[in-house]
């Protein structure tokens, strides 16, 4: 891998991430005759999955395994989980992730501790164009507290969205305060394991739930069911709409049953006043202070709380805060690279068409590949949930797609687009987008609370871009998670 003494061609094609994307890349170079090195910044493959791993995906089996990897899988004996079951995210590490990393062609191929901070081309800042194409890339990585540079022929950046959340400020900003680390050591993440490994710290405390997704809608209801248990639990829900009726779905006329039954359980935590909801709820403002209650005896300190301030001057304490306003990707690492993004999504620019979440709540993604992953930039492409920006729309079976043909285009291969085969989750109707005042994070239909969650649900309403570029209601037929 040392560029000075190798030609590009004998270079690994650097995959960065061991997430479901990322193995699966490697899987389809490997097909390909190409030489794939994965740097995983965690110790673990799999490593985001994991973090939501009480979470039940709403895609069965069959759409959850990448072509290739079940092909090398399958060579030693390995048997694919029933088809039409619904794995939770740690079953999705445990029968596939971690035997297809397993394997000795990836074993020896994935540097887990390897966290890829920069990436460049050998020699040439992203000002200069003369002989760019023939130069390696030099990827900067950090590991075992040193950093080191590695080089590769070509780099697909697998490496997810899950680790930048988006913030909580309305306008795409932090919330004033919401990057002090006291405020830091109250918020949730999008996901909490409320009734798992959360429910000591959450127990009888108060907790301020944020955004109108389905993460949103799965943590309220699992704190409902602990406040069952422990009746001093309290929880407040905030989002920025006037009116929670787009959350609750359609009820007994919602096309999928189980959403519809959510939303109604979620109305009737809230009319019966187990959550107080807020709406027109902007955050502007987060810091933790004194508790004005009564310490438990004089010489204990006041309990600390989390204060916060809302856009229209509102005011409430709390102790904890789940913020379940979706994702975003990380691209400072990415800076001296050529890229053409689509200014909103954050996506390859061909790609956001298909995507924005303006205009596509569901919808059906068209197959695309190495062509529309492009960047002026050749030999780097954006796979995996990283590719969506801000979409929160992405399905494994999109990226499975995705790398198999980067991986042919890489290998001089026909890399044309082939047909996906998506969950078909339930028919997309009506016409409108999700409202814009909410931040969206995750979204299933979710069994009974205190099963495992279920997160990435259909959304029922589609709208598309009518082909002058204006706005359009469609039905796209199959419907996408969302899982911002
Ligand atoms: C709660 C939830 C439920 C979902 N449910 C479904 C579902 O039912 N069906 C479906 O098809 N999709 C679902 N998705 C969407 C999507 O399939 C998953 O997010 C999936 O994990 C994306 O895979 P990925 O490989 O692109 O990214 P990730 O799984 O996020 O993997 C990225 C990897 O890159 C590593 N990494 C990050 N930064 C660096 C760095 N700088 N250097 C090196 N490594 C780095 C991370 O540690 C991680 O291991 C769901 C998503 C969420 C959040």
């Amino acid at each position: 891998m040392e560029a000075k003494s190798t030609s590009t061609e004998e270079l690994p094609v650097v995959v960065i991430g061991a997430g479901p994307i990322g193995l699966a890349a490697a899987a389809h170079l490997l097909d390909q005759g190409l030489e794939p090195l994965i740097l995983e910044a965690e110790s673990q493959v799999g490593a985001s999955v994991r973090e939501w791993g009480h979470i039940k995906l709403f895609s069965p089996w069959r759409y959850n395994i990448d072509a290739a990897s079940a092909a090398m899988l399958e060579s030693t004996g390995w048997e694919p989980p029933r088809p039409t079951a619904l794995p939770t995210g740690a079953e999705l590490v445990q029968d596939y992730l971690e035997p297809l990393a397993a394997l000795p062609e990836l074993a020896g191929r994935i540097r887990t501790d390897h966290r890829v901070l920069a990436i460049s081309r050998g020699g040439r800042d992203k000002t200069h164009v003369q002989a760019r194409a023939g130069q390696p890339f030099v990827l900067r990585v950090a590991h075992a507290s040193a950093v080191t540079e590695l080089h590769a022929r070509a780099v697909i950046d697998a490496s997810g969205t899950w680790g930048s959340p988006n913030p909580l400020g309305a306008a795409g900003l932090p919330a004033l305060g919401e990057e002090d680390p006291a405020v830091s050591e109250r918020l949730l993440g999008s996901l909490p394991d409320v009734l798992g490994a959360e429910a000591q710290r959450l127990a009888g405390r108060h907790t301020l739930v944020v955004g109108s997704g389905h993460s949103a809608i799965n943590t309220l209801l699992n704190l409902a069911a602990l406040k069952r248990q422990d009746h001093a639990t309290t929880i407040t829900w905030a989002i920025r709409g006037d009116s929670a009726e787009r959350v609750y779905g359609g009820g007994d006329a919602d096309q999928l049953p189980a959403r519809g039954a959510l939303g109604q359980r979620l109305r009737r935590l809230v009319e019966e006043g187990e959550i107080t909801l807020l709406t027109g709820a902007e955050i502007h403002a987060l810091a933790v202070t004194e508790s004005q209650a009564q310490a438990p005896d004089d010489d204990a300190a006041a309990p600390s709380v989390l204060e916060v301030d809302f856009a229209d001057g509102r005011r409430i304490t709390v102790e904890y805060l789940a913020a379940a306003t979706g994702f975003r990707p990380q691209l400072e690492l990415l800076r001296e690279l050529r890229l053409e993004l689509d200014p909103a999504v954050e996506s390859p620019r061909r790609l956001a068409s298909l995507i924005d979440p303006e205009f596509h709540s569901c919808g059906t993604v068209e197959a695309h590949g190495a062509d529309v992953l492009a960047h002026p930039e050749e030999g780097f492409f954006l796979a995996g949930m990283k590719s969506y920006g801000r979409a929160p729309t992405f399905l494994l079976a999109t990226g499975y797609e995705q790398v198999r043909s980067i991986a042919a285009h890489l290998a001089g291969a026909d890399a044309s687009a082939q047909n996906l085969n998506l969950p078909e989750t339930g028919v997309c109707s009506g016409v409108s987008a999700p409202d814009p005042a909410e931040p969206q994070s995750c979204g299933a239909p979710a069994p009974a609370t205190g099963e495992a969650q279920s997160c990435g649900a259909p959304e029922l309403a589609a709208v598309g871009r009518a082909s002058d570029g204006t706005r359009a209601g469609v039905s796209t037929g199959v419907l996408h998670g969302r899982h911002g």
